[in-house]
C-alpha cells in the first residue's frame, strides 16, 4: 500500500492537494482516493474499485479509445475560448451557477465556448445542484439559447424530485451526477423520471463490473466521468467507458490536467480529444516523487483499515 500526495493546479472541491492510496495485486495496481468528506461506509465501493483492478482485472473492452470533453471552469469568456481551442476536444463541459456568480456571466462564457467549438461541437453545462426549480428553468432556457442548443445540463438541482420537475419544464436533456454518485439506490433516478442521462463514476459505484450493472439496470445513456484520480485510477474509468455496450457521449475523463503531476510515466492525458482504453492499469513508477508525508500516510492507512472493517473483506493486496 502506497500513499501519494499531488498538488492540484487549481482549488477543486475546496482541496488543493489530491491524496490517495495505490495498492498492488496479482492483476496490477488499483487506486483508492475517496474525497475526505466521504464516510467510511461510503468509501466501501471506492475501495472495492481499487481491489477489482488489483485482483480481478476488468471485463474485455468493446472499443479501444473514447472521446473526452474539455472542462471550462469559472473564467472569462476570452479564457474559456482559449481553453476549448487548445484542448482539441469536440465537446466542452462548462461550469455554471458558481456561488456568487451572475447568470449573465455564465451566458457569456457559454456563448464563447460555442464560438470556439463551432456548430458541430457539443456544449454541456454542470450546475452542481446549485439551483432551485424555477431558477433552473430560467437559467437553462437562457444558457440553451446562448449555446445554440445545449447537449445537456448536469445536476441542476439537489433532489431527485426537483430534477424531475425541471425535466418536465425544459427541452434540454437532464443528467444526474450527484444523485447517482452518493445515492443509496442509484436506480431511483431512472424510476422517478428525473434524468435523461446518468453520469457514472467507476469508484463510487464499486468498480467496472458493478458500474456496468448499474448502467444496464438504469436503462439510461451514460456519461463516464472521473473522480480526479491519477492515471492508475483513471485507467479503471477508461475500462468502464471501453466496456459499456453503448457510448454516445464524450467522457469526463480528461481530468489529469487538474493535477500537477502523475505517478506514471505515460500519463492518460487526452490527445485531440481522445483517450486510449488500457488493457490493464499502468504501473506507478514515479510514486516516490509524490510520496505523502508520514502523518498523511498514517491517516490513509487508518482509513483503509476502517473501510476494510466496514466492508468485511480482506483483499490479497493488504
Ligand atoms: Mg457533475
Amino acid at each position: 500500500m502506497f500513499v501519494y500526495s499531488i498538488p492540484m493546479r487549481n482549488r477543486f472541491r475546496g482541496i488543493t492537494v489530491r491524496e490517495g492510496v495505490l495498492v498492488e495485486g496479482p492483476r496490477g495496481w488499483g487506486e483508492f482516493c475517496a474525497f475526505l468528506d466521504y464516510s467510511d461506509v461510503e468509501c466501501v465501493p471506492w475501495l472495492a474499485c481499487a481491489t477489482e483492478a488489483a485482483e480481478h482485472g476488468w471485463p474485455a473492452p468493446v472499443r479501444d479509445r473514447v472521446p473526452v470533453n474539455c472542462t471550462v471552469p469559472v473564467v472569462s469568456p476570452e479564457r474559456a475560448h482559449e481553453i476549448v481551442t487548445a484542448s482539441g476536444c469536440a465537446t466542452a463541459k462548462v461550469k455554471v451557477a458558481d456561488p456568487g456568480a451572475a447568470l449573465a456571466d455564465d451566458v457569456e462564457r457559454v456563448a464563447a465556448v460555442r464560438d470556439a467549438l463551432g456548430p458541430s461541437g457539443a456544449v454541456r453545462v454542470d450546475a452542481n445542484a446549485a439551483w432551485d426549480v424555477d431558477t433552473a428553468v430560467r437559467a437553462i432556457r437562457e444558457l440553451d439559447r446562448a449555446a445554440g442548443g445545449l447537449e445537456y445540463v448536469e445536476q441542476p438541482c439537489p433532489s431527485i424530485e426537483e430534477l424531475a420537475a425541471v425535466r418536465r419544464r425544459v427541452d434540454v436533456r437532464i443528467a444526474a451526477d450527484e444523485s447517482i454518485r452518493r445515492a443509496e439506490d442509484p436506480l431511483r433516478v431512472a424510476v422517478a423520471g428525473a434524468a435523461d442521462l446518468a453520469v457514472i463514476k467507476v469508484a463510487p459505484l464499486g468498480g467496472v463490473r458493478r458500474a456496468l450493472e448499474v448502467a444496464e439496470a438504469a436503462g439510461l445513456p451514460c456519461v463516464v466521468s472521473s473522480a480526479v484520480e491519477t492515471s492508475v485510477g483513471m485507467a479503471a474509468g477508461l475500462a468502464l467507458a471501453g466496456a459499456l455496450p453503448e457510448l454516445d457521449f464524450a467522457c469526463g475523463l480528461g481530468t489529469l490536467s487538474l493535477l500537477d503531476g502523475d505517478v506514471v510515466d505515460d500519463s492518460l492525458r487526452p490527445v485531440d480529444g481522445w483517450l486510449p482504453v488500457p488493457a490493464q492499469p499502468p504501473v506507478p513508477v514515479r510514486r516516490e516523487e509524490f510520496a505523502a508525508d508520514p502523518a498523511t500516510t498514517r491517516r490513509w492507512e487508518e482509513r483503509v483499515a476502517r473501510v476494510l472493517a466496514e466492508s468485511g473483506t480482506r483483499p490479497h493486496w493488504l
